[in-house]
């Protein structure tokens, strides 16, 4: 068994690993922390799930001087929601340091506020690649002390066209600096860019995890142009609280979306065309069990910091094994049971194929028949979620309206749930049964001596 006493680390670091409960590495942080900790180039390959937010963040961590006011450490990500998971799992991290000052510079929301932020300086930036780019050419953000960088998920940000901006801001750092790159896939073109920007990269893979006994997938048969009614059926007879649909594109998310909610589900779709505010306000209501089913993309999928779900289900087979994989990963994590269900018309049959020549093993196909003779069943979400118009900028805080909820023969605190605040707004999730008199309750409270405006998300 290896533990992290091998590693030499600072004893702040192992002890603040011992408070999260990190007791002993992962597979990947085995294999990658002493390159990274010698300050050596990595080229790692390694799955959301596996460990690697720590397994590059220790060492970023205990490589920073934070006396010095510079940014020492970038890490760029795809996406926003992967940005954020990344800051916050660095910051948890960090807490064995004093004042590390860690920055998110995503796209999606305005420039300015980054700016205010960036001037007070900052040692670890996270970000995606387009939004540092523009810090870079305002001159609001200069890279020449920075020690390491990090690729988060090169792979998609190959795949979403990131590949000029990356390479413009690794050209923006010094030339000794430690590069590493992690990825879930190793095409072809993510050797080369190793190629062009690491020095001896060491290459580190954990095994590939052949199926989690976790995990029950099951395939069905369908005739084309039933899959929306496969999907219904599906959620009538199983009743999951949270569900993944996955399409491939956009318009079906949409499609399947409105079909299932003009049939009493309560489902939203998540994909690349959102605004952010749309985008914020999907995640909320899904992650707080306001909406049951969530419709996506793969794209838009990636990253979500989404817990254990019982139920993925993939509406048409996906693009290929891998994303396959990644996919059905989204159930059956931390030793829970979950089933992955693929609908597969027979024009799309190769790919279960190729599924099963990649992973040595059969398929396991349900009756479909049986199916869609299941009647129709909605699954009501246990929660309903409020918007308040106010967030971290009027300074309220969870506390606050947890009062005015709960305060003088208010709604009993356990039928409040999770209360996500933004720089302007605020969700809170309620049980169903009481939201009405909740949101009257913060109709006519005050938080912080002040009227707010509260509506239903
Ligand atoms: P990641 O693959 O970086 O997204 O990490 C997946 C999850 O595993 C995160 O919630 C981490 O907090 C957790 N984690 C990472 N390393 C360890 C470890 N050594 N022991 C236990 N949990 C860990």
């Amino acid at each position: 068994m290896p533990s992290f006493k091998e590693f030499g680390l600072s004893p702040a670091m192992a002890s603040n690993l011992e408070q999260l409960g990190f007791e002993q590495p992962t597979e990947i942080q085995a294999k990658a922390l002493p390159p990274c900790l010698a300050k050596k180039d990595v080229i790692a390959m390694a799955q959301t799930g596996s460990g690697k937010t720590a397994a590059f963040g220790i060492g970023l961590i205990e490589h920073l001087n934070p006396r010095l006011f510079a940014v020492q450490g970038l890490v760029l990500c795809p996406t926003r929601e992967l940005a954020d998971q990344v800051a916050k799992a660095l910051r948890e991290l960090a807490r064995a340091r004093d004042n590390v000052k860690i920055l998110t510079l995503c796209g999606g929301v305005s420039i300015g506020p980054q700016i205010g932020s960036l001037s007070h300086g900052a040692h670890i930036v996270v970000g995606t690649p387009g939004r540092i780019q523009d810090h870079l050419r305002k001159g609001t953000l200069t890279l020449d002390r920075v020690n390491t960088v990090v690729l988060d998920e090169a792979d998609r940000m190959l795949d979403m066209g990131f590949e000029e901006a990356m390479e413009d801001i690794l050209g923006q750092t010094p030339d000794s600096r430690q590069t590493l790159m992690f990825s879930a896939t190793w095409p072809e073109t993510i050797r080369a860019l190793s190629g062009r920007y690491q020095r001896e990269p060491e290459d580190v893979r954990a095994e590939a995890k052949k199926g989690n006994p976790d995990i029950q997938e099951l395939f069905y048969e369908i005739a084309p142009g039933t899959a929306q009614d496969a999907v219904m059926a599906l959620l009538s007879e199983r009743q999951p609280a949270s569900c993944i649909v996955f399409c491939t594109m956009k318009q079906q998310c949409d499609e399947l979306a409105e079909a299932l909610r003009q049939r009493g589900f309560s489902a939203l779709a998540l994909h690349g065309d959102l605004e952010q505010r749309d985008r914020d306000s999907v995640l909320v209501r899904f992650g707080n069990q306001s909406c049951s089913v969530l419709v996506a993309t793969d794209v838009a999928a990636r990253g979500l910091d989404i817990k254990s779900l019982p139920l993925v289900i993939n509406a048409e087979p996906a693009r290929d094994s891998e994303v396959h994989t990644h996919r059905v990963g989204r159930t059956g994590r931390a030793g829970e049971q979950g089933l992955a269900v693929t609908f597969c018309t027979p024009s799309k049959g190769h790919k279960i194929n190729r599924l099963e020549s990649d992973r040595g093993q059969a398929a396991e196909w349900g009756d479909t028949e049986a199916l869609m003779a299941v009647p129709l069943q909605p699954v009501k979400p246990a929660m309903a979620t409020l918007c308040i118009a106010g967030g971290r900028k009027e300074k309220i805080r969870p506390g606050d309206v947890l009062g005015a909820l709960t305060g003088e023969a208010g709604i009993p605190g356990k039928a409040v749930g999770k209360i996500d605040l933004f720089d302007f707004q605020c969700f809170v999730a309620v049980e169903r049964s009481v939201a009405d008199k909740a949101l009257k309750r913060l109709e006519s409270g005050r938080i912080k001596g002040r009227k707010i405006r509260v509506r239903y998300a």
